[in-house]
């Protein structure tokens, strides 16, 4: 991803009195469509049966564990930077059963797995952080070693349309981690909003279907000046920053720093920065059973290394200690998941920031362990 919007000359316009074209194109080539709407206070993704359902002139307010949505100067649909749901519960699901056991009259045991069934799914409004995620949930549930059957099956059926950020919320830091603002891969349809409706490109085969099935204008110059211009601003607009794409040096030298029990003296170990993180895939698994025993369906479940039972390894506690936990989570997401997925598990989306409920920041706990090198 990058920070200025590179102009497409097969681009097309559509007003947004039109956006309803769009949804019906996604039904009539045989998508579902899941999309950002505004519930409980905040954007969520969930299936769009009509446009009227966006969050029209909405926007919203973050800083360290806040999050409030607002209206905004201008109606448009997507001039939110996010909500506290990325694209992962669409692909990796926060609780998945994986097979099931019956035990009959004679005592035999029958095993069966549960297959997901495929369906085609349009997700609407995709960020470009939030596409950077799934790449890398791409390399965990995808790659060539371990290949996630249900993952695969949600994720081979998937048509991704992005959006361009126009406005970044005041935790986001996609800039500093080279994920955002602005697409320049992994959706399948892009768009840019400006006040009077959409620039849409098309990316993949399947995208250049609906593309054509769409009411498009001619895109004006002023109008790729004008996206372009909202795109570049937001780039220079975030506050936040990590140093470097590469922390592995600085984190692996402050194994022993005083510094993790500073945070964990705030940090409640309660996992919201692991549920809200797109990158994010720990889980655990778990057997439920009917009263009689008859029956137990054997589930998979997020989980965090926050948690007491994440911890345990062959009967011991290994993470006793927040600290350890906090320490475990940054090292993991800045560090060492650069040897395992070659680069760092960090999208700067800033959910963690904004979810956590007492506001623990990582660019600010990354530069209070530069500092201590500097000092020391
Ligand atoms: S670590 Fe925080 S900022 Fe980075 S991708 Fe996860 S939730 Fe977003
Ligand atoms: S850093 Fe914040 S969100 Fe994460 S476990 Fe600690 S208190 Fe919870």
């Amino acid at each position: 991803m990058c920070a200025t919007v590179a102009v497409d000359p097969l681009a097309g316009f559509l007003p947004h009195s039109q956006l309803p074209a769009l949804l019906h194109a996604l039904h009539e080539t045989g998508y579902r469509c899941i999309g950002p709407q505004a519930r409980d206070g905040a954007i969520v993704f969930d299936e769009l049966q009509d446009t009227a359902d966006l969050p029209w002139g909405l926007i919203d307010v973050q800083e360290p564990g806040r999050y409030r949505l607002t209206e905004a100067t201008s109606r448009r649909a997507f001039a939110w930077a996010n909500g506290p749901q990325a694209i992962k519960p669409w692909v990796f699901q926060a609780h998945e059963p994986q097979w099931t056991a019956q035990r009959n009259a004679q005592g035999h045991i029958r095993f069966e797995a549960v297959h997901v069934a495929p369906q085609a799914t349009a997700i609407l409004g995709v960020r470009a952080c939030d596409l950077a995620a799934l790449q890398i949930q791409d390399c965990h549930f995808a790659g060539s070693r371990e290949r996630d059957a249900a993952y695969l099956a949600r994720r081979d059926h998937l048509l991704l349309i992005g959006i361009h950020c126009a406005r970044s919320a005041d935790t986001c830091f996609c800039v500093s981690t080279g994920d955002g603002p602005a697409i320049d891969r992994g959706a399948d349809l892009i768009l840019g909003e400006i006040d009077e409706g959409l620039i849409v490109s098309a990316c993949s085969t399947a995208a250049r279907r609906i593309f054509r099935l769409l009411p498009l204008e001619r895109v004006r110059p002023e109008q790729w000046a004008m996206l372009r211009q909202e795109v570049t601003n937001n780039a220079g607009s975030q506050r936040r920053a990590l140093p470097s794409q590469d922390l592995r040096n600085l984190l692996y030298a402050k194994l022993d720093s005083p510094h993790w029990s500073t945070i964990a003296e705030r940090c409640l170990s309660c996992g919201n920065c692991t549920a809200v993180c797109p990158t994010c895939f720990c889980h655990q698994e778990t057997d439920t059973s009917t009263l009689n025993g008859e029956w137990v369906t054997h589930a998979r479940e997020w989980d965090s290394c926050f948690s007491d039972q994440h911890a345990h390894l062959a009967g011991l506690e290994i993470r006793s200690e927040v600290h350890l936990r906090y320490r475990q989570w940054l090292l993991h997401k800045l560090g060492t998941w650069h040897e395992q997925y070659g680069r760092s598990g960090c999208v700067g989306c800033g959910r963690c920031i904004t979810w956590c409920p007492v506001g623990i920041d990582l660019t600010e706990e990354i530069s209070a362990f530069s500092s201590e090198e500097t000092s020391t």
